[in-house]
C-alpha cells in the first residue's frame, strides 16, 4: 500500500518519524518489541503493535509485506537491526529505510538490502559543526562532496541592493535560486529584485565559495 508506512523501533528516532508521518496524514503502523513503547506510541500513530521484527512469523502476522515503506529505527541492537532489514527485503517490502549507528553497520545494512541508510547522529553532528562554522547558514543540502544548496542570511552590507548589483555569480561563483522574505518565497528571482534586511538567500555553489560568502560580515 503506497503512502502506508511501518516504523519498527519506537525510540526517540523512530517515534519522531512515525509522529511526523502521521501528522502529515499518512497511515502509520508502529512496531516495537517492548510493550510499554508500543503502548506509548498508540496516541501518535494509526495503530501500534508489539512484535519482534527478527521473527519472520511475527512480521508475516502483522502483514508487513503490505506496507510500501518500512523504517527500521532499531539502533543499539545491531544484530536485530540487520536481521530485520534482511527479513523485510526477503518478505518483499519495496522500500526499507534503516538507521545505522556507524559506518560498518551502514555497510552491512546496505549489503542485506536496505534501500536507504541514515546516520542520524553523524548527520546531526555535521549539521551542528556546520552551523558553528557558518552561523549565517540556516539550512543546507549537500548535493555532492563539493557542492551544496544553502540558505544564507544576507549580510547587512548587501541589503537594499538588487541581485544584479550584488552579482554573486561573478564575485562568489554562486547562483541565487530563491529568496525568502519573511513568509514569502521568490523562486528564480529577477536580477532587479531588491534584497531587503533579514532576507534569506537560497544559493547553490561550491562549498568553499559558499563558506566564503556565508562568513562575510
Ligand atoms: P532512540 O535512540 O531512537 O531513542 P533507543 O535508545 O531507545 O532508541 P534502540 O536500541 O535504538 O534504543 O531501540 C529503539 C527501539 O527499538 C526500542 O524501543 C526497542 O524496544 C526497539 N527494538 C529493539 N529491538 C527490536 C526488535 N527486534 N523488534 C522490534 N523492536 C525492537
Amino acid at each position: 500500500m503506497a503512502d502506508q508506512f511501518a516504523v519498527i523501533g519506537l525510540g526517540r528516532f523512530g517515534l519522531s518519524i512515525a509522529k511526523k508521518l502521521y501528522e502529515s496524514g499518512r497511515d502509520v503502523l508502529g512496531v516495537d518489541v517492548n510493550e510499554e513503547r508500543a503502548d506509548e506510541a498508540q496516541n501518535y500513530v494509526t495503530h501500534s503493535v508489539i512484535a519482534d521484527s527478527t521473527d519472520p512469523e511475527a512480521l508475516k502476522s502483522i502483514g508487513i509485506r503490505n506496507f510500501d515503506t518500512v523504517i527500521v529505527a532499531i539502533g543499539n541492537d545491531i544484530q536485530a537491526s540487520i536481521l530485520s532489514v534482511l527479513l523485510l527485503k526477503e518478505l518483499g517490502v519495496n522500500k526499507v529505510i534503516a538507521k545505522a549507528l556507524n559506518k560498518l553497520h551502514g555497510e552491512v545494512l546496505k549489503k542485506v538490502g536496505a534501500d536507504w541508510v541514515v546516520f542520524p547522529e553523524r548527520d546531526m553532528g555535521i549539521r551542528v559543526a556546520h552551523q558553528l562554522i557558518s552561523p549565517k547558514v540556516l539550512n543546507f543540502i549537500e548535493l555532492s562532496k563539493d557542492y551544496s544548496v544553502e540558505e544564507v542570511k544576507i549580510p547587512e552590507k548587501m541589503t537594499d541592493k538588487t541581485l544584479r548589483e550584488l552579482d554573486l555569480r561573478a564575485k562568489y561563483n554562486l547562483s541565487v535560486i530563491a529568496i525568502r522574505h519573511h513568509d514569502d518565497i521568490f523562486i528564480s528571482p529577477s536580477p532587479d529584485k531588491i534584497i531587503d534586511h533579514g532576507d534569506v538567500l537560497v544559493v547553490i555553489g561550491e562549498n568553499r565559495d559558499l563558506e566564503r560568502f556565508a562568513n562575510l560580515e
